[in-house]
């Protein structure tokens, strides 16, 4: 079965320290697994996609503007990947198999042609890792269940700042979506 790799919002400003949403620590310490796991999928000829969160500033049309502080604006430093994953992307990024998406919702299906880049490619099951567990991932979860893909979470590469719903969120993954939830295991 072909599959598809979906990285989620690992960006500065959702993992590091200081920035404007940050998961903080449970964040920063999927740093290596995020690498590992990305390059793997990217030596595989396994699609690879980086779905990552995009704002204009003072939107007043998003419906996050009243939910959270503006973070990931378009243009800032904040929207950067973090870590190591940033230097992973620009080596691998001219490739074939990787694609580099601008999203608006928690969802990476909400208002983007992903389900067409994967149906194109006869992909059937996604693999999702990033921040955060209960929020964009899960949202994007759902949105491949109800779309006929199959799920793979990697619990050692999702993070929230919301423990309680993190822990939350595997369980649904496994036992509402039918995900197979599993550590990643380096080859
Ligand atoms: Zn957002």
């Amino acid at each position: 079965m072909k599959k598809a790799l979906i990285n989620i919002d690992y960006t500065v400003d959702f993992v590091a320290e200081d920035g404007a949403l940050t998961c903080g620590k449970p964040g920063q310490d999927l740093e290596n697994t995020m690498v590992s796991l990305t390059e793997q999928f990217i030596r595989d000829g396994d699609y690879t996609v980086f779905a990552v969160d995009v704002h204009d500033k003072n939107n007043p049309y998003h419906p996050e503007s009243k939910l959270f502080p503006p973070h990931n604006i378009r243009g800032t430093s904040g929207r950067d990947l973090y870590g190591r994953l940033q230097e992973t992307y620009e080596i691998n990024k001219n490739k074939e198999n990787v694609y580099y998406m601008d999203k608006t919702r928690y969802s990476a299906f909400a208002g983007t042609d992903l389900e067409i880049k994967l149906r194109e490619r006869n992909i059937e099951e996604v693999h999702l890792v990033g921040v955060c567990t209960d929020i964009c991932v899960l949202h994007t979860a759902v949105d491949a269940y109800n779309k006929g893909f199959r799920i793979v979470v990697y619990k050692d590469a999702v993070a929230s700042f919301n423990q309680a719903g993190h822990d939350w969120a595997l369980g649904h993954f496994e036992g509402s979506l039918g995900a197979d939830v599993k550590e990643f295991e380096d080859k």
